[in-house]
């Protein structure tokens, strides 16, 4: 955990799946507020891992978006698709530390719990092409860490998970190890976003351990869901900003984050971001994993 003396460095992270909605403009804007209110920097990384899922054009109209709600970013843009060189290196490092093994199972092959099912690990000369590289948890091992917001979060191999994709079965580097990667590799010591990414944190502090990175401060918070208690998201159909109206974009999502409503007469982006700092309170977000939009006033 990093001391009080660091500067503070935090990030988005958006995949470039589709535009910004809502739901991403809450965690952009908690990551900013946060980390400025600390006097820190706040970077902007585009996970772009995932070619098969990436919409053309999205990556630019996220930033686009992102400049209309003047949540102007520090240092340039790093771009995960550029980023193979470093991750195979640390790919190479777990392997040597034995902690990887192939694994050809079949989505059905795999348990409930998304672990590998097939007994892989002992069948490894038998294993060939096309095969993910897992991640498995030595026996015995806990993992522990406590988020700012959801509290104690613990990880014991086996309950629930005993292994987890590093390296997909299609030859892509899968988001648990490039977000550690690029993480330490940014110097990143504060890490806020949705809390549906929570579950998957634990294996990332192992990660960390495992290669020997620093552990940031983690602060999840309460992801938007819609009426019928799904989270914001492309797949839910989630409007897409409009940046036309960016000033109430960003009023709706300090509403949401419990943050005391700038004063009235404040009208512009960079004026309402400049409030919401001096303003802002972290142990004001509702500590809950979802809130519902019509909370806000949002149907
Ligand atoms: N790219 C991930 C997403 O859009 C977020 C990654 C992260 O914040 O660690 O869900």
């Amino acid at each position: 955990m990093p001391d009080s003396s660091t500067p503070y460095r935090g990030r988005f992270a958006p995949s470039p799946t589709g535009p910004l909605h809502l739901g991403s403009l809450i965690a952009a804007l908690a990551s900013y507020l946060d980390a400025r209110a600390q006097q820190g920097s706040w970077l902007v990384r585009i996970d772009d891992l995932d070619p098969p899922r990436e919409e053309p054009g999205a990556a630019a109209g996220i930033l686009q978006s992102l400049r209309c709600h003047a949540l102007h970013w520090d240092e340039d843009i790093l771009y995960q698709s550029q980023r193979s060189l470093p991750y195979q290196k640390v790919l190479d490092t777990l392997q040597a530390k034995g902690l990887l093994f192939a694994c050809d199972c079949t989505r059905t092959q795999l348990d409930a719990n998304g672990n590998c099912g097939g007994d892989c690990c002992r069948r490894q000369t038998d294993i060939t092409d096309p095969a993910a590289l897992r991640a498995h948890l030595p026996k015995g091992s806990v993992i522990r860490f406590t988020d700012q917001l959801q509290g104690q979060q613990t990880l014991a191999s086996g309950q629930p998970i005993n292994d987890f994709v590093v390296r997909r079965k299609d030859g892509l580097d899968a988001y648990q190890l490039a977000v550690v990667v690029d993480d330490a590799a940014q110097g990143i010591n504060h890490v806020v976003r949705g809390s549906d990414l929570l579950d998957t944190t634990v294996k990332q502090v192992f990660l960390q351990q495992q290669l020997g990175y620093p552990t940031p401060v983690y602060c999840h918070l309460p992801v938007i869901t819609n009426s019928q208690g799904q989270k914001f998201s492309k797949q839910t159909h989630a409007r897409p900003l409009d940046d036309d109206v960016a000033a109430g974009n960003l009023r709706l999502a300090l509403s949401f984050l419990g943050q005391p409503d700038p004063l009235p007469g404040l009208l512009q982006p960079a004026e309402i971001l400049t409030f919401a700092t001096t303003h802002w309170q972290r142990d004001r977000i509702p500590a809950r994993a979802a809130i519902d939009a019509a909370t806000i006033g949002v149907t």
